[in-house]
């Protein structure tokens, strides 16, 4: 049976160009960065020209990017590096009640030393309110970390806007954008951005690799001590295949990426409205037209979002609850619960995230089964009564 992958915000196949760029330097150019002869040279100059693409996709210095481990990394290195580096100014951070784990378990954990946190909340849509982000601010405050596109429910924020008001009052603005990068266009500086954090397998790159961006001037502690590596901003040997593999998908992405987001649009806007003329006690989570192109993220009244992705399993369709950290416990999802769903609703959520080999006989596919299945579930749902 063929498998319909639709969970590519969790993550995505390697893009073969990309695997192929990085086997070199596996085995032939084994050479460690840092040392001086001429093996080592290749990994070195490769490593450069791979930031400088990363540094260009989003207008930025190829100074200013950091190669980390992950997109965990660098989230963690990016808030509790700001967090180190400014606590004589403030102690005060802003983020949103629905970032993802790697921003809320950090921002919770500095909590707990000593660092006060607002977790702003969101309208229904998902979106954070500007005035109450102004109205969160203290002198004390020292980081916004508000993140580019939520990875359950799809929605944008107005991260221009939100960059804005933390350069008016002086304070550093990070934001996640890991659901975005390689999908929709990212400029640091048309986006007010002071950092922003990539993951390269979310858009056909490597797992286990990431980057940061750090605007020139922007004080951050090193969380990784030891060698000179990244500028001395993270130590350890350079993870050379996985950094030539990131720098070939930021290359490919941004090649395909404006017709990938327009085409993926159309279909996500055809697959949301079929699902919804078809099944009833159905309801779209997240802003209809401020989402990413890929993401589709449906409650279905009464029943278990587990159940139905188990009985999708069975047809070949990979799908998820929305975050795939939470999928082994049994609370609904944070980001659910903060744009204002009963546990009812939050419960029977499914999230179909598209990617660049998705097609529409994908999608017609599952809109084929996928009532079927709903109704199967409720009719032996104790809490579906219509
Ligand atoms: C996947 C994801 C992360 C985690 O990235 P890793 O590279 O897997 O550590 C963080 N934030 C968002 C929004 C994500 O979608």
């Amino acid at each position: 049976m063929k498998t319909i992958y639709l969970d590519h915000a969790a993550t995505t196949a390697t893009d073969p160009e990309v695997l192929e760029a990085m086997l070199p330097y596996f085995h032939e150019h084994y050479g460690n960065p840092s040392s001086i002869y001429s093996i080592s040279r290749i990994s070195k100059n490769t490593i450069e020209n791979a930031r400088e693409i990363v540094a260009n996709a989003l207008g930025a210095n190829s100074k200013e990017i950091v190669f980390t481990s992950s997109g965990s990394e660098s989230d963690n290195f990016a808030i509790k590096g700001v967090a180190l580096a400014k606590q004589q100014q403030g102690n005060h951070i802003i983020t949103s009640s629905i970032e993802h784990h790697a921003v809320l378990y950090t921002c919770k954990f500095l909590e707990k030393n000593g660092f006060n946190v607002t977790y702003l909340p969101v309208d229904n849509n998902g979106i954070i309110k500007l005035d109450e982000l102004e109205k969160a601010i203290t002198p004390q405050t020292i980081l916004i970390t508000i993140m580019h596109a939520n990875n359950e429910i799809g929605t944008i924020q107005p991260i221009s806007q939100i960059g804005e008001i933390a350069r008016k009052h002086g304070i550093t603005f990070h934001t996640d954008a890991v659901q975005t990068f390689g999908h929709i266009p990212v400029n640091v500086d048309d986006l007010n951005i002071d950092m922003l954090r990539i993951s390269g397998h979310k858009f056909y790159g490597p797992k286990g690799v990431g980057a940061l961006y750090i605007r020139k001037g922007i004080k951050i502690t090193p969380l990784i001590h030891g060698g000179d590596q990244e500028r001395r901003r993270r130590a350890s040997t350079e993870n050379v295949p996985g950094i030539i593999g990131l720098g070939k998908a930021v290359e490919i992405a941004g090649k395909v990426m404006e017709n990938e987001a327009t085409r993926q649009t159309k279909l996500r806007n055809e697959f949301i409205r079929t699902i919804l003329d078809n099944i009833d006690d159905a309801r779209l989570n997240g802003h209809s037209s401020l989402r990413l192109p890929n993401n589709v993220n449906i409650s279905f009244e009464g029943i278990e979002g587990e159940s139905i992705l188990l009985n999708l399993d069975m047809e070949g369709i990979a799908a998820s609850t929305g975050s795939a950290c939470s999928s082994s416990n049994l609370e609904p999802s944070h980001v659910l619960l903060s744009i204002g769903l009963s546990h009812e609703f939050a419960h029977g959520s499914v999230r179909f995230s598209m990617g660049k080999h998705t097609t529409k006989d994908d999608l017609d596919y599952v809109v084929e089964v996928l009532p079927g299945i709903v109704k199967k579930l409720r009719a032996m749902s104790p809490l579906y009564k219509k």
